[in-house]
């Protein structure tokens, strides 16, 4: 099924003085997000009572080049979207924002994350005569929506919530509201920012700074934000006591510069980095961090440990997030042509290396074979997260159960299988412990299998499937 494992970027606009152009504004946000999704991007914005939009399968900049987004000019609200999806076709049908015309207008949806109760809600959906023309999440959301439309959009949204299980960070735009939704686990991320008198919501904050607006706040888990002519309006949709957002952000997906409920993503990682340095220290020359998602844990290591940090790795700058390409093969050239030895700091060295983690184990495999062919005498890994041992069902690729080294093996059958001198991992404990002032609880059930929904039972009869397919 095509709606598993989504990676997105959601970014919305709503602009109440001439300072911003919003059509400047979503493309440079989504620029900023584009790290969440490459894949497909797309853009829908509100004129003068009337939607359009554009989008295309690649990076932000190759869809909306040239005079593309001149024609966006004169937006009141715009939104936009970054994908990355990795089972099935990855189709411009499925590329979003997700356009949609219904009795009380037409509705532009943008979404990250991943309903788990999709298949049941679209057979459900479709034995009563309705038709899909994409495969994703977000035009069961759309349908779910359009169905209830008597009621007004926000009241409509609210009764789509109660039947939506799984994760969703949402922007809906009508052709004159912009609407933040997020799941009542919190399990996205989704932030309000402000630049003058006008709003923006964004999946990360970096994509403020981007624009320079201000960070207001994030979306609460279970919230509902309506911007309007009127203003700003919160509710508080459905409030629940559990909360359960992703830990994985913090591991790897969001941008360093991002802040989570709060909490730097820097600060997450440098944390988990010292930990790693308290609990599996080790001697040795050097600490080096893969670039560049676990340079603020291997900066925390080597701060704590007192080993200095020296780059062991150069990165090509003009290679983005290579690690899903579809086949093994080219995944495995895309580690060598992302990354190199740095014979220079590494020959005669015992080094100490960090990644924020290993999922399928290519990665770390082929640097440690690099980083021996470079002259280094020892390899000791250090992940600044635990064994990932369980597939994600909420909206992050962590690749299928069968395919997942820690799934099978015990750290030592790992480090044999990667060829490292030594191996260790943060604890699960030591982990959640890096973002907990945020506020939140988390999903770690790509760490612990410990999920926040009996995903089973609710992905039901259609996703079982799925599971088997995934060894579960
Ligand atoms: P692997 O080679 O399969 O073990 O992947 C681990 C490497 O990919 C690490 O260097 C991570 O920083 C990175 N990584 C982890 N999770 C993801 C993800 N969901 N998408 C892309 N890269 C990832």
């Amino acid at each position: 099924m095509d709606s598993m494992n989504e990676e997105c970027g959601v970014f919305g606009v709503y602009k109440n003085d001439d300072f911003i152009e919003a059509a400047d504004a979503v493309f440079f946000g989504l620029y900023a997000l584009q790290h969440r999704g490459q894949e497909s991007a797309g853009i829908a914005i509100s004129r003068n009572g009337r939607i359009d939009n554009y989008k295309d399968m690649g990076l932000v900049a190759e869809v909306f080049k040239g005079d593309r987004m001149e024609e966006f000019y004169g937006a009141k609200i715009a939104v936009g979207h970054v994908r990355y999806s990795t089972t099935g076709r990855s189709a411009v049908t499925n590329a979003q924002p997700l356009v949609v015309s219904y009795k009380s207008g037409t509705l532009a949806l943008t979404h990250n994350g991943n309903l788990i109760n999709a298949s049941g809600l679209r057979t459900e959906l479709e034995e009563d005569g309705a038709i899909f023309q994409t495969t994703i999440d977000t035009e069961v959301i759309a349908n779910l929506i359009a169905r209830q439309a008597n009621e007004g959009i926000i009241e409509s949204i609210i009764k789509t919530m109660d039947r939506l299980k799984g994760s969703y960070a949402m922007t809906v735009m009508t052709k004159d509201k912009l609407i933040g939704v997020r799941d009542p686990l919190g399990n996205r991320p989704l932030s309000l920012g402000r630049i003058n008198e006008s709003y923006i919501l964004a999946s990360e904050t970096a994509a403020f700074d981007a624009i320079d607006a201000e960070y207001v706040r994030d979306i609460k888990p279970g919230e509902i934000i309506e911007i309007s002519e009127a203003g700003i309006k919160s509710y508080m949709a459905k409030p629940s006591e559990k909360t359960a957002l992703c830990i994985f952000e913090y591991v790897y997906f969001a941008r360093p510069d991002s802040y989570i409920e709060g909490v730097s993503v820097y600060g997450a990682r440098e944390k988990a980095g010292a930990l790693l340095a308290k609990r599996f220290p080790v001697e040795a020359d050097i600490v080096s961090g893969v670039p560049d998602s676990a340079l603020p844990a291997a900066m925390g290591y080597a701060e704590e440990s007192g080993i200095i940090y020296k780059k062991a790795l150069a990165k090509n700058r003009y290679i983005g997030r290579t690690f899903i390409q579809p086949q093994q093969y080219m995944r495995e050239r895309g580690v060598k042509i992302k990354l190199n030895a740095l014979r220079r700091n590494v020959e005669g060295k015992r080094v100490i290396l960090i990644d924020d983690s290993i999922v399928r184990g290519t990665t770390s495999k082929k640097i440690v074979e690099m980083l021996r062919n470079a002259g280094a005498k020892e390899v000791h890994m250090r992940i600044s997260s635990p064994p990932v041992i369980s597939p994600c069902y909420f909206g992050i690729d962590t690749a299928s159960h069968e395919q997942l080294i820690g799934a099978k093996n015990s750290v030592e059958a790992i480090r044999k299988l990667i060829g490292a001198d030594s191996l260790a991992y943060l604890s699960a404990e030591d982990l959640l412990e890096t973002a907990k002032e945020g506020g939140l609880d988390f999903c770690s059930g790509c760490f612990t299998r410990e999920y926040p929904m009996d995903v089973e039972h609710e992905m039901g009869k259609g996703n079982k499937l799925i599971l088997e397919q995934n060894g579960q």
